[in-house]
């Protein structure tokens, strides 16, 4: 059975200090409330994935030998995520995001990549191939080395996989070759100007041509998502755009990661190409109605409720 979901990419856990107004260099600002967030765009969209999907998720990541590590592995289990390819590298630390929140929502966040940066092709590749074997949909994201994503492509294009690329964050560089092993690229509007080196995009014609260009980098499908206005698709499965569910979005973060996960869910079902692009913006839309990113992912029968109301 080809119905497997591989989910390629980081692990971190968010520490949250939010205090009534950030500390300039050097000082110390007492009195801020603590708390510990699950996150990494890998492990976001692995729970996505899982949460939305009823096929097995397969996550490819690492992490180090400590609380953190082990703390988000524990997590990941919950969500059923079969873990057996994540790494645990013994010399290095866990990914770890430290952010500090103002009263007026302002942050400041510095991130210690660790194990995600050690998460190697040769990790990749040691992945057995009845893995590539049984999946149907390889969804990848940055946050770990280029070389390891493109590692990851190609093992999947090799199985018949069908493969997503979410670019984010976009790398400095990014191996011409890699676009041609990409199914599916689904970057927000900042990541496709980035990528393309482009200016901010503007408007439809900017959307429209922005997408042509990646396509014409050899690319068989663009979705960009464009945040609370929708997604615009467009390649080999068609064309057009598809607006958002009106909901009260309470916080956003994580939107784009419930999108992958759920769109790399729908398509391992065998789900046509308009419903999965529904599914995954079913999935978003609830997700955006919550706080935080990894707590916010919907489950499958959230998702088939929500589209009975909506339609
Ligand atoms: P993030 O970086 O915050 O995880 P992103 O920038 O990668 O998100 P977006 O383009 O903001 O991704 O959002 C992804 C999808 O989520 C959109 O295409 C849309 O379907 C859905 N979405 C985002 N914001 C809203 C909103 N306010 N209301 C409804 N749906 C939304």
């Amino acid at each position: 059975m080809k119905d497997r979901v591989i989910v390629l990419g980081s692990v971190n856990t968010d520490l949250v200090v939010k205090v009534r107004r950030l500390p300039r260099p050097g000082e110390t600002v007492i009195g801020g409330t603590f708390y510990q967030n699950q996150g990494g765009k890998g492990a976001n969209q692995a729970v996505a994935a899982a949460r939305s999907g009823e096929k097995p998720v397969t996550l490819i990541a690492a992490v180090g030998n400590d609380v953190f590590g082990r703390e988000s592995l524990a997590a990941l289990q919950r969500d059923r995520i079969d873990l057996t390819h994540v790494k645990v590298k013994h010399s290095i630390s866990s990914g770890v995001a430290l952010i500090m929140v103002d009263e007026g929502g302002e942050n400041a966040i510095a991130v210690a990549s660790g194990a995600n940066t050690a998460l190697s092709p040769a990790d990749v590749n040691e992945v057995p191939d009845s893995v590539f074997e049984s999946a149907a949909v390889l969804l990848a994201c940055f946050e770990i080395p280029v070389e390891t994503v493109r590692a990851g492509m190609r093992r999947a294009r090799q199985f018949g996989v069908t493969t997503i690329l979410n670019p984010a964050p976009v790398p400095e560089e990014l191996p011409a070759d890699l676009f041609s092993d990409v199914d599916i690229m689904t970057p927000n509007e900042h990541e496709i100007a980035r990528l393309l080196h482009l200016p901010q995009i503007e408007d439809e014609a900017g959307v429209r041509d922005a997408a042509t260009r990646l396509l014409d980098r050899g690319v068989r499908n663009v979705v960009l998502t464009l945040g609370a206005r929708g997604c615009f698709f467009a390649g080999a499965e068609g064309t057009g755009f598809l607006p958002a569910f009106p909901v009260k979005a309470v916080d956003t973060t994580g939107a784009g990661d419930a999108f992958n996960g759920a769109l790399a869910a729908a398509l391992s079902e065998g789900r046509a190409w308009g419903d999965s692009l529904r599914w995954a913006s079913a999935a978003a839309a609830i997700s955006v109605t919550r706080a935080g990113a990894q707590p916010s992912m919907p489950f499958r029968r959230e998702i088939e409720d929500f589209l009975k109301i909506h339609g």
